[in-house]
């Protein structure tokens, strides 16, 4: 093995002079939470107007998103929420705490985003939503699962998390007619460190998740009005400024990936024995939440060595997700009535990627075209060594 190494990419989180006169702004007015302050509510349109939407919700954080979303489209004990089995696991954490059983199903091999097919068979009449995730900015394939839902009479929840930006043939993410969780989590594509948002195609259930979001109080209560269930999921008025920031920097930088990627996929591509995300044309404006590969047949030992390997020559390098059946916070609440070997047994794609799959950060795809030429030497040759 050379000591080939690849030059220091981009930090991350990117902030600068907007970030920090947000937060000025934020600890001058006085006023710390949402309620009387100014920051979360203009974000709140700001963001909704940027993906194409009438409303957003700032909440604290994407998983949290996840939950408000579910509680607002009548998920509860007694119900089902089919989720893709290759994700985040607060893809069904979300929906097992609020009492219903996730129902995991295979993705498609090339996008390693939810499989319409396995959605369409798995759907009971106790399926009250179907969670897609749009895998590392690639979209879900929505065109078959709007059929598939309006069909079936259930909710399409748009796990955004990775997405924001994100186009489907030409739509943004709000324009699509679902509703739609982000999270603002630090590694994501905007950060305040933490936090999250839900888009809703219309103000009732809008109104019905600010309830949710503040212990059930209206807006202007001051009677301890608190007429639904739900939980303190509020955004602070520091997160939103800063997101404010963050928000008007995501265009350029997803102008930079967009760039990027494609090359990286190609040189990638050119490496014996790998595999790179494929993209669904139809997405037709991808973020890229993450870069991507399979290492088909590799051992998980192997991997590990490779993903350390990438690390130690300067590459932010990750195994990728657990299968969430894997996982035995899966099992400990809402899980089907199933066992590890029957959900494996229907998730073949699943279970290859989740054992063959190494992720790069993006801030690797703010890097310059020469490192992309760069990070593909580097795996070549850790691969070959
Ligand atoms: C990050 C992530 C979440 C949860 O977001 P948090 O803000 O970390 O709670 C949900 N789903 C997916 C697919 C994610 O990657």
């Amino acid at each position: 093995m050379s000591d080939l190494s690849a030059p220091e990419f981009p930090e991350w989180p990117q902030f600068g002079d907007e970030e920090r006169t947000g937060l000025i702004r934020a600890l001058e007015q006085g006023q710390w939470w949402r309620v009387g302050g100014n920051e979360v509510d203009t974000f709140e349109a700001e963001f909704a107007a940027y993906h194409g939407s009438s409303h957003a919700l700032a909440v604290t954080n994407g998983t949290h998103a996840l939950e408000v979303a579910l509680e607002v489209l009548g998920v509860g004990p007694g119900t089902e929420v089919i989720v893709p089995a290759f994700t985040f696991i607060s893809s069904s954490l979300a929906a097992q705490r609020l009492g219903a059983v996730a129902v995991p199903v295979d993705v498609d091999l090339d996008t390693y985003c939810v499989d319409p097919d396995a959605v369409a068979a798995a759907i009971t009449d106790r399926t009250r939503v179907v969670m897609p995730v749009h895998m590392a900015g690639q979209f879900a394939d929505m065109d078959a699962l709007d059929k598939i839902t309006s069909d079936a009479g259930v909710a399409l929840l748009q796990d955004a998390a990775h997405a924001h930006g994100a186009q489907w043939q030409g739509k943004r993410v709000g324009e699509l007619g679902s509703v739609a969780a982000f999270s603002f989590q630090n590694g994501k594509l905007m950060t305040a460190g933490e936090g999250g948002a839900v888009l809703f195609p219309d103000e009732e259930s809008y109104e019905k998740a600010f309830l949710v979001h503040s212990c059930g109080r209206p807006r202007t209560d001051r009677d301890y009005l608190h007429r639904t269930t739900g939980s303190n999921y509020r955004m602070n008025e520091f997160s939103a400024a800063v997101l404010r920031a963050q928000l008007s920097r995501l265009d350029g930088q997803i102008a930079v990936r967009e760039q990027r990627w494609p090359l990286l996929a190609s040189l990638l591509a050119e490496i014996p024995g790998v595999v790179p995300q494929g993209r669904d044309p139809r997405g037709d404006r991808n973020p890229h939440y993450m870069a991507m590969f399979r290492i088909p047949g590799i051992t998980s030992e192997r991997r590990r060595v490779v993903v350390d390997e990438l690390i130690a020559r300067g590459i932010p390098a990750f195994v990728a997700f657990r299968a969430i059946y894997r996982c035995d916070g899966f099992w400990l609440a809402g899980a089907p009535d199933e066992t590890v070997e029957q959900i494996a047994e229907r998730c073949p794609n699943v279970e290859q990627i989740h054992a063959d799959c190494v992720w790069l950060h993006h801030r690797t795809l703010l890097g310059t075209e020469e490192q992309m030429h760069q990070i593909a030497a580097v795996l070549a040759d850790v691969l070959a060594g």
